[in-house]
Formats: structure tokens, sequence, C-alpha cells
């Protein structure tokens, strides 16, 4: 069981993707609890600020140091671990991959802060988090949709949530077939899959699939598993 609590100013935007398929599976069944959290609850003004001007000048604004400090002393108080991971989700952080949700799903509890605007104030950073996220190489508008990502990475990865665990196994950068010394070492993309019809206008399956041979299967699957990666992601061997 984890639970996520999730900060943002936008907790609407999470309604359509954790309200459908695995992520409310896992929900329904108790596997995980995703709490999200208005941070304007935890402003103090008439207007319910969370964001100012940058010190220094330039453009857009910033989100303030307090109300964040406030939700995760609230958040924290009434938890009942210790062990709680505070993850800022930004692009100047490590980049996500499925190592980091493998990791992150073995956690009790978790709190997503999502940015906004220009980002956050600095201290926030140097005080209040454990750990930076960012889930690529380029700009979004808020921290909603990498939240979204890492749950929805982190929730398949939870034991009992895929009817088979061992479907998570050979998938795309788990760790692969043991056939081969490179197989150990580094990641591999998912060999290729196919269903019915074995012949569709002449595009036929390849015929090892269809031997019943499950030595002969799991051997082509492994070369084409290492084949692809080599071809598409050589990096990842
Ligand atoms: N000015 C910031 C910079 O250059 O690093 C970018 C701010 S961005 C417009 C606003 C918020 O979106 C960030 O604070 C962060 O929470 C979120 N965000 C944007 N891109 C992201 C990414 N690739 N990964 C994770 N979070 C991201």
């Amino acid at each position: 069981m984890i639970k996520i609590d999730i900060l943002t100013l936008f907790p609407k935007m999470f309604q359509g993707p954790f309200a459908e398929s695995i992520v409310k599976r896992a929900m329904g069944k108790g596997l995980i609890t995703v709490n999200l959290h208005d941070l304007r609850q935890w402003t103090a003004d008439k207007h319910q600020t969370v964001d100012d001007r940058p010190f220094g000048g330039g453009v857009g604004m910033v989100l303030m140091v307090e109300p964040i400090y406030k939700a995760l002393k609230e958040l924290t108080r009434h938890s009942k671990t210790s062990q709680q991971k505070v993850i800022l989700l930004t692009p100047q952080g490590k980049v996500f991959n499925q190592k980091i949700a493998g990791n992150l799903s073995k956690q009790k509890h978790l709190i997503l802060i999502c940015g906004h605007y220009e980002g956050v104030d600095e201290r926030i950073r140097e005080f209040l988090v454990d750990e930076e996220i960012s889930i690529g190489d380029y700009v979004l508008t808020g921290g909603e949709l990498p939240a979204m990502v890492m749950t929805d990475a982190i929730t398949r990865l939870l034991p009992g949530v895929l009817k088979k665990l061992a479907a998570t196994r050979n998938e795309s950068f788990a760790n692969p077939l043991p056939v081969t010394r490179h197989a150990q070492t580094g990641q591999l993309l998912e060999y290729p899959q196919y269903t019915r019809p074995a012949d569709f206008q002449g595009w036929k399956v390849p015929a090892v699939l269809l031997s019943g041979d499950h030595a002969k299967v799991a051997a082509w699957q492994a070369q084409q598993a290492l084949k692809r990666t080599r071809r598409r992601r050589p990096d990842l061997l």
C-alpha cells in the first residue's frame, strides 16, 4: 500500500486520468491512495495568493515558499510513517525512468509538488524536498502531467495491481530476459507481439510463434528484444 499526496493548484486536472483504468482499479482495491491537495488551502490572505514576482526582476510569477512549507508540515504531521519522500517536479530534475518508478513503488508515502508559472522559490528546493524529478527534456506548463505520469508508472508496478505482475518483467526497460551477456547488464525493449489472425492479407505472423515450442519461442523473443534494442536504443545496452 502506497500513499501519494499531490500538491497542486489544479486538482481538477487529475479527474479524468485517475478515474479510469489501472489507477482507478488500484485505488478501488486499496493498493494505492492518491490525495489531491489544492495549494491555495495553505494561504492566509483573502485572494489565496500562492505566487509573487521574482526578486531581481524577470518575467512571470514564482510559487511562494510559505504555502508549500505549511502544506508539507501538515501532510507529514498526520503521516503514519516517517519515511515520506518529498519530490519536486521540475524540468531541472533527474530524468524519470522505469528504474526510478520501481524504486518509488517500494516507498510507503510520496508527496509530489507540482510547480506552475515560472517555477518555485529556490528555497523549496534547498530546504524542503528530498528529490527533484523531470519527465523529460522539455518544459510543460505545470507539474500536473508529470505527477500523473509518475503515479501511473508507479501504480502498475505495485503487487496486485496488474493481473500478472510477471507481465511487467519482460516489458521495455525492465530487467530483461537472462539469455545473453548484454541482457544481464542492460535493459531491453520488448520483443514484437502479434495476435490473431495469424495471416492478415498475406501479412504473416513469424512461424516460430505458432510452433508451440516454448523454448524456441523464448529464444526468438530474447533475440528479437536484443536486436530491436540494438537498432533503436543502443544507449540502453
Ligand atoms: N522556469 C522553469 C525552468 O526553466 O526550469 C520552468 C517552469 S515550468 C513552465 C512550470 C512547472 O512545470 C515547473 O515548476 C514544474 O513543476 C513543471 N514542469 C515543467 N516541465 C517539466 C518536466 N519536464 N518535468 C517535470 N516537471 C515539469
